[in-house]
């Protein structure tokens, strides 16, 4: 049995008063109605007691998408219900409120939805969306003493989040997010005391939970250099006028048929004319395609969300829509059409292909912009604190990522002496091997002049065979070198 939360707990009032507190109270954490935690969700919920317990209001819990953060706070909304506490779930999208209703529900936690479209129901825990809320908060019966936050990146004090939040200045406040600090890089020390670390990418990978990813970054006709920024990023009407050439988007669907076909993927693009644009190119290439965006009305939405989650629909285009809250696992294939700055727009994107499915052995990241160059593969070590993000590369801040993009097949990888989609080697390797001995390196010329000399997919086959590399390293040589 675990111990209780914040049994005795003295969170300062923002009238300087000390109250006593039991928010999550001592119950247990394995419900009995089937919602199994994972040993580090477990812990996510002591940490959460701990720091409310020690004195903070307000916390925020960073999990990777795909580490089930609907699951943690939905546990952490039944054991303070249990309390006799009205909790408020606060999320921003039509799709975060089913999701969120959905685990409740399966917990055994009555609750009621406040969003246009839902019919109001008097209970101590609320899932609301944000806009709505804001707009009905005078109307309001209910005072929560837990405020959970969805996706709390988006939380900032001038915004409408601010207005809500500060509407019941006494509750406790809990962000969720994979992405701890503001779309334009400011931390969120400003709205959260103490920020708490669930595992990284990488752990959750090497448990299975998260499905590993392959990334391409195929080279484009455009400049993405003379791009201008504005309010920390890229300005959309710049870049979607660089990219938004049929040129270019036949490449992209070239490459989707290359290293993804008939994998459902979602396109992130730059504002609405490029999403349309883009998806009626996959279209004419024969490939179902459709656009889902902020203006899509909330049925057509949950029908094409279900149209491309029983595979009816090959690839869905979006600007930002899909970035969050989008929750298939089945998608395999992220094609990013959209340069961005922002760290957390990046991995927010990514983290879509990242949830593990059956048939999908790994999913496939096409970069077409270059994004993996400005912040890494999305299980790098990330340095996450309530600041304000340096930016990457500049003095004090973390490195630049280190990538390695590969020639011929334009993988995009760790540092390795050798492509591993391809088996390119790289030239810098070489004097390295060269100290080694001439031997290494005679064998290594031998061994790319054999890849060299083989020119029809039959020779690259052979090779393979020879060396006992999957066939697959042959067809996809073979069809770098057709494209270039
Ligand atoms: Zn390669």
């Amino acid at each position: 049995m675990l111990a209780g939360i914040a049994d005795c707990c003295y969170v300062q009032s923002g009238a300087g008063v000390l109250g006593r507190l039991g928010v999550l109270g001592r119950s247990r954490l394995h419900p009995t109605n089937g919602m199994n935690l994972r040993d580090y969700q477990q812990q996510a919920i002591r940490d959460i007691r701990e720091a409310f317990r020690t004195g903070s209001r307000t916390a925020l819990l960073q999990l990777p998408t795909g580490g089930g953060k609907t699951v943690i706070f939905s546990e952490v909304t039944r054991l303070a219900n249990q309390r006799g506490h009205a909790v408020l779930i606060l999320v921003h999208r039509r799709e975060l409120i089913d999701q969120a209703s959905d685990k409740l529900s399966r917990i055994g936690v009555d609750h009621g939805i406040i969003c246009s479209g839902y019919k109001p129901k008097p209970s101590k825990v609320q899932v609301a969306s944000v806009q709505t809320l804001a707009r009905r908060l005078k109307l309001q019966p209910f005072k929560p003493r837990l405020i959970i936050i969805d996706e709390a990146h988006h939380a900032v004090p001038g915004n409408t989040y601010g207005k809500v939040l500060n509407y019941w200045p006494d509750a406790l406040w809990l962000g969720v997010t994979a992405t701890p600090c503001r779309l334009d890089g400011r931390g969120m020390g400003q709205m959260f005391q103490t920020l708490i670390r669930g595992p990284s990418v990488q752990d959750l990978t090497a448990r299975g939970h998260l499905s590993t990813a392959r990334f391409f970054a195929p080279p484009i006709t455009a400049d993405l250099s003379k791009l201008h920024s504005r309010a920390g990023d890229f300005i959309q009407s710049e870049a979607s006028e660089a990219l938004n050439r049929s040129t270019i988007t036949g490449d992209v669907i070239t490459h989707y048929q290359r290293h993804a076909d008939g994998l459902p993927a979602v396109a992130f693009c730059c504002d609405t004319k490029h999403a349309e644009d883009v998806a009626a190119s996959f279209r004419s290439a024969g490939i179902t395609a459709q656009t889902l965006l902020g203006s899509t009305k909330a049925c057509h939405r949950s029908a094409l969300v279900q149209d491309f989650a029983h595979g009816k629909l090959q690839v869905l285009v979006t600007v930002d829509v899909v970035s969050e809250g989008f929750d298939c696992p089945a998608v395999a294939c992220a094609i990013l059409l959209r340069p961005t700055k922002s760290e957390a727009l990046y991995l927010q994107q990514v983290g879509r292909v990242l949830r593990p499915s059956v048939n999908k052995s790994h999913a496939v990241v096409l970069d077409h912009v270059r994004n993996i160059s400005r912040h890494g593969f999305p299980d790098d070590e990330r340095d996450w604190t309530l600041n304000d993000r340096e930016k990457r590369g500049s003095k004090g801040g973390p490195p630049a990522p280190a990538v390695r993009m590969c020639p011929d097949c334009f993988a995009a990888f760790k540092p390795a002496p050798v492509c591993p989609e391809c088996g390119h080697e790289f030239q810098a390797d070489r004097t390295i091997a060269q100290a080694d001995g001439e031997l290494v390196e005679l064998q290594r010329r031998n061994k790319r002049r054999q890849v060299g000399k083989a020119r029809t997919l039959d020779q690259l086959l052979a090779v393979a065979k020879e060396r006992g590399y999957k066939p697959g390293w042959a067809y996809r040589l073979h069809a770098a070198r057709r494209h270039n």
